[in-house]
């Protein structure tokens, strides 16, 4: 026997799985993104071409973002509070010449290289499935600690040996003082291997290629953030807990001592190296003499 209470309460959760099958999608959120840009752009995301183009337009959309900062941020006072060399702002000439070697190296090193790979690779086919939302944050954070560990590397010996210094390091460390177009300014060299590193940590790791573009933007994003001369209190540093992250003020560190920070993201490897430096907060920026240190 159903008493009146009972069919009561029948009704409101009946009502209340409608409402859920209504308002809740049936399909994981990512699964709704990747169909609509695996149905209406499949010939652009196939091709090889793509992660080029999205990595160099998201590097020049986060570099022009913190230019403005850069270029006007010395008249904002609500701005000009989070920079961390106060006293050292970039110049057109800096900027220009910047610019200058960003267009050359992607002229004479990636644009061919991605052509040439347009060539011998067949265009990659795109699975149905999207990744769930937990595979992408793992796929993400992965590949960023694998280059993590790569690049730190490759950069501590860029800086120990004398000639590869000299010969691939030596221009990116042109300015003490960063600006976001600082970022790119690099030996072709080195640009190449980033961009190496890049593309096949996703693949090493299985991720889905929604996951690997995901992870080739936000890799930009941390990289232009690094050197935009700010420590907003959206810095990657101040999200991540537990000083985890290295983020602007340690690259900034860097940039002035150049034998500390040698790690990209993370601050663990420079810890374990014994190469870890913190920001001096109370000086503003380390005094001239102890560059080189
Ligand atoms: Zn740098
Ligand atoms: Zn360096």
């Amino acid at each position: 026997q159903i008493t009146r209470a009972e069919v009561g309460k029948m009704e409101i959760v009946g009502n209340y799985t409608d409402f859920l099958e209504v308002y809740l999608p049936k399909r994981p959120l990512l699964q709704y993104v990747w169909d609509y840009l695996r149905l209406n752009y499949s010939a652009t995301l196939r091709s090889p071409l793509f992660p080029v183009i999205l990595t160099v337009s998201s590097y020049f959309i986060f570099c022009v973002l913190y230019l403005v900062f850069n270029i006007m941020g010395r008249r904002w006072p609500l701005i000009h509070k989070y920079k961390i060399q106060q006293n050292r702002n970039p110049t057109a000439s800096m900027m220009l010449r910047c610019i200058g070697i960003t267009a050359y190296n992607h002229l004479v090193f990636i644009f061919p290289a991605a052509v040439a790979q347009w060539y011998w690779r067949p265009p990659i086919p795109l699975p149905e499935e999207a990744p769930t939302m937990i595979e992408a944050i793992v796929g993400i954070i992965g590949s960023l600690l694998l280059f993590d560990f790569q690049y730190f590397i490759w950069h501590m010996l860029h800086h120990k040996n004398r000639w590869l210094y000299k010969t691939f390091h030596a221009i990116h460390h042109d300015y003490m003082a960063l600006f976001s177009l600082a970022t790119q300014c690099l030996g072709g060299w080195k640009l190449v291997t980033v961009g190496f590193w890049t593309t096949v940590d996703p693949i090493i790791l299985k991720c889905h290629l929604l996951t690997t573009w995901t992870f080739m933007v936000f890799h930009v994003y941390v990289s232009v953030e690094d050197h935009c001369g700010y420590d907003f209190p959206w810095s990657t540093s101040r999200l991540v807990p537990f000083g985890m992250y290295g983020g602007p003020a340690k690259h900034d560190v860097h940039h002035q001592k150049p034998m500390s920070n040698f790690a990209p993201h993370f601050a663990h490897w420079d810890k374990i190296f014994g190469t870890h430096a913190e920001y001096n907060y109370s000086k503003g920026y380390l005094e001239p003499g102890s560059i080189n240190e």
